[in-house]
């Protein structure tokens, strides 16, 4: 087996998203628009909320793709046109596909708004192939015991949202081949596995530095991985310290044109006016 590398390392940037809520975004950002299948990655704190100062994003519309949301710490709430109301805490995901389309909103709980407390998380947007992107909205809410975890090795633990990696398999059902994990690997721990070779390798540090390939990733420096068919990595925090978090992505890129524009995904600009006009006359429901 050939370990990929870091061919290209993308550090988060400071975006504002809704009310005010702060993320650091590796991509998209000017010059990366994309890492195919893959749209856009916020990094939602770590941040220690007081009472009454979390906020979330008002309702808005998503089409052509979806949304994946994994909480580490907090809770988050989501309620949609279609009538459908969700809450996430730690360890669990919701893995929205937009589909033709959703009216949103996405906040902190009632109890989390009033009682504070700290929110550390990340919401992945994943393309969807252009035969799909007008399919019926649809939830998979995937909880934190519904996840698959290992501890391989000592300092190593592994859980597997969707997808087979590090030879587990995740409970979330994809469009397109992917994976989704994450790794906790204290200073020193390394793992392995195996790496489809025709799949878009991603590698996010949350917390603390990640060594890939004999590169060091610093905590919100997303590495884009070169070739190979197996990745490997190990936490580069300093000794007796805390161990890094990480978010190891893959996915067979999709290679069709894409057309965006805010929270709207297609392969034309022809069908991101369809859009806009489906919005303002009402079909994305209210
Ligand atoms: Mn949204």
């Amino acid at each position: 087996m050939s370990a990929r590398s870091v061919v290209r390392a993308l550090p988060a940037q400071r975006a504002v998203e809704g009310d005010g809520f702060v993320v650091r975004r590796p991509f998209p950002v000017p010059g990366v628009d994309l890492v195919d299948p893959f749209l856009l990655l916020d990094h939602m704190g770590p941040v220690d909320h007081g009472p009454g100062e979390a906020v979330g994003t008002p309702v808005h519309p998503h089409r052509g793709f979806e949304t994946v949301t994994y909480l580490l710490d907090g809770e988050l709430r989501h309620r949609d046109s279609l009538g459908n109301e969700g809450v996430l805490g730690p360890g669990d995901t919701q893995w929205m596909t937009a589909g033709r389309g959703v009216l949103h909103e996405e906040g902190p709980t009632p109890r989390f708004l009033a009682e504070g407390g700290r929110l550390h998380g990340v919401q992945l947007w994943v393309n969807l192939p252009a035969a799909q992107k007008m399919i019926p909205p649809a939830y998979q809410d995937l909880t934190a015991d519904a996840v698959a975890v290992d501890q391989p090795t000592d300092g190593v633990t592994v859980r597997v949202v969707a997808g087979e990696a590090f030879g587990l398999v995740g409970p979330g059902s994809t469009h397109t081949p992917m994976t989704y994990s994450h790794l906790t690997l204290a200073p020193g721990a390394a793992v392995s596995g195996p790496s489809d070779p025709d799949h878009t390798v991603l590698v996010y540090p949350l917390v603390g530095p990640v060594a890939v390939g004999g590169r060091i990733l610093s905590e919100a420096e997303l590495g884009v991985l070169g070739p190979g068919d197996s990745v490997e990595l190990s936490g580069a925090g300093d000794d007796g310290g805390g161990p890094s978090e990480v978010l190891v992505l893959s996915g067979r890129p999709l290679r069709e044109p894409v057309a965006r524009y805010g929270p709207f995904v297609m392969n034309t600009r022809q069908e991101l006016i369809e859009a806009i006009e489906d919005v303002q006359s009402g079909r994305f429901g209210d």
